[in-house]
């Protein structure tokens, strides 16, 4: 609580989605100043009743701001948040800090970095894994590329939106670090799915076996917290098949330029794709069981 107390910096927030909101919400629960902006003009709205400025658009958001934070979908919208029109590169000034918690290309957090220093803008990337849950309770883990000192600054809004914040590296190593974190809840999300319809498959009791392997030598995050899910069926999003894809395909392209093989992933990226074209993109990507389930006949559940 140190840090809340000692920040007086100003604040703005661009793009209030599942993540955002809650983020953005913390951030005033601490005591800063907000600034925000979504292009959905409700999603905004509803930050400014409880306290917020509302923005027009990005450059609108950096004029009020010292430190800009967004959190949007992709790539191509971090570009244009930051250099499309109206972007955060139109309010460019000295000691401006720009942060982008969104999930994107270690390679385009580069450039971005390289673009905005070139105006003389700081950045960070600083992705975050925990879930929508871990937004809300203010549990999330940021993983930061960028410089040490810009680490600092930002801190005390680190601290009010997450409990582990680790300085990974130079820009865009907090974005590689979060690649490596979507490898391993992918796979884990197979092999928990795999483990569930294998044993629906032999009949056994269900939740017995899923409460063994939560605390066996196989478990996992997704055994602990994703298979209660799976086998009462609630696939309700969360972080969607959509965005997993999204992260999916940013590790294999990026694995594909450093000739690295990553067979679980590249398997895990097919099922989703083979759900998605069933029309399941907007369910949570926990769903992957089903492409399982639809390959072996059987379906994994303790509800009616
Ligand atoms: P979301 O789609 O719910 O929210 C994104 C928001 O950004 C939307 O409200 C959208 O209107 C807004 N937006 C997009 N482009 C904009 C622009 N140019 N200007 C202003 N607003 C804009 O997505 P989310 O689930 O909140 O995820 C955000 C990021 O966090 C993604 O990169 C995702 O991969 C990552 N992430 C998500 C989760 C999760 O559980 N949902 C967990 C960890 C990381």
């Amino acid at each position: 609580m140190e840090w809340l107390v000692m920040s007086t910096e100003r604040i703005g927030f661009i793009g209030l989605g599942v993540m955002g909101l809650p983020m953005a919400r913390n951030l005033i629960t601490a005591g800063f100043s907000l600034t925000v902006n979504d292009r959905v003009a409700e999603r905004a709205a509803a930050v400014g009743k409880e306290g917020a400025r509302l923005a027009g658009s990005a450059r609108e958001v950096t004029e009020n701001s010292d430190i800009v934070i967004s959190m949007v979908p992709s790539s191509p919208d971090v570009e244009a948040v930051y250099f499309g029109r109206g972007g955060i590169a139109e309010a460019a000034r000295p000691d401006l800090l720009a942060i982008d918690m969104s999930t994107i290309a270690p390679g385009v957090a580069k450039k971005v970095a390289e673009k905005a220093a070139a105006l003389g803008i700081r950045t960070l990337d600083a992705p975050v894994t925990g879930g929508e849950i871990g937004a809300v309770q203010a549990t999330l883990t940021i993983m930061i590329g960028g410089d040490a000192d810009d680490v600092v600054r930002a801190m005390p809004l680190f601290q009010a939106m997450g409990k582990s914040v680790v300085h990974i590296g130079p820009h865009g190593a907090g974005q590689t670090c979060k690649l490596a974190n979507q490898i391993a809840v992918a796979v884990n999300n197979l092999a928990a799915s795999e483990a569930l319809v294998f044993a629906a498959s032999q009949g056994i009791d269900l939740e017995k076996c899923r409460e063994v392997l939560a605390s066996g030598s196989g478990s996992s995050h997704a055994f602990r917290t994703f298979a209660p899910k799976m086998l009462a069926r609630d696939f309700k999003p969360g972080f969607t098949i959509d965005l997993q894809q999204k992260d999916l395909r940013l590790v294999l392209d990026t694995a594909f330029d450093a000739h690295v093989s990553l067979p679980g992933t590249a398997l895990t990226h097919q099922l989703y794709s083979a759900l998605q074209q069933a029309g399941g993109g907007k369910q949570a990507h926990i769903a992957l069981i089903k492409a399982i389930e639809r390959l072996s006949g059987v379906e994994a559940r303790t509800s009616s």
